[in-house]
């Protein structure tokens, strides 16, 4: 009999389905514009024109009167630490990262979900002033940027 032989790759390269961070150009979202002002350490959101209703997370339609006639607005880079956990379960691929501190941070009343950086489990404190931080993820492939809090200094 004869077999083929098959040469298994030195790095295997997930699919898009399992990749954690968002494709983050105009070609595959619409809230592109999220991510280019993201990048320039701005976190912005969508907010009707319509009805004045403010969103998180970002929108192409508004989940409140349904008009699509949004503008962007620029949120404080600072909040409230509303809700935290110590996660020891994490997303594929950042498994250097357990155990995880995510949470809520209220900012301007909107309820951002958030991992929270340059903390430890007994530094944090429901109330607590938070900022923003902008990080930029190394995937040798794309330039991308996401946001993540970490107690205010
Ligand atoms: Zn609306």
């Amino acid at each position: 009999m004869e077999y083929r032989t098959v040469k298994i790759p030195d790095k295997i390269n997930l699919p898009t389905m399992l990749d954690f961070y968002p494709l983050q150009t105009e070609k595959w979202t619409r809230v592109s514009r999220f991510f280019e002002n993201l990048k320039e350490g701005k976190l912005t959101t969508t907010q009707c024109k319509a009805c004045g209703k403010l969103h998180w997370q970002p929108r192409i339609v508004c989940p409140e009167c349904m008009s699509d006639d949004l503008e962007w607005v620029e949120l404080p880079k600072e909040g409230k630490l509303h809700a935290f956990v110590e996660s020891i379960v994490v997303p594929l691929g950042m498994e250097q990262e357990m155990p995880m501190l995510v949470g809520v941070v209220d900012v301007s009343g909107l309820l951002i979900s958030t991992k929270i950086d340059d903390a430890k489990l007994e530094d944090l404190e429901i109330g607590m002033d938070m900022e923003l931080k902008v990080v930029r993820v190394e995937d040798g492939k794309q330039e991308r940027y996401w946001y993540r809090f970490r107690p205010k200094k």
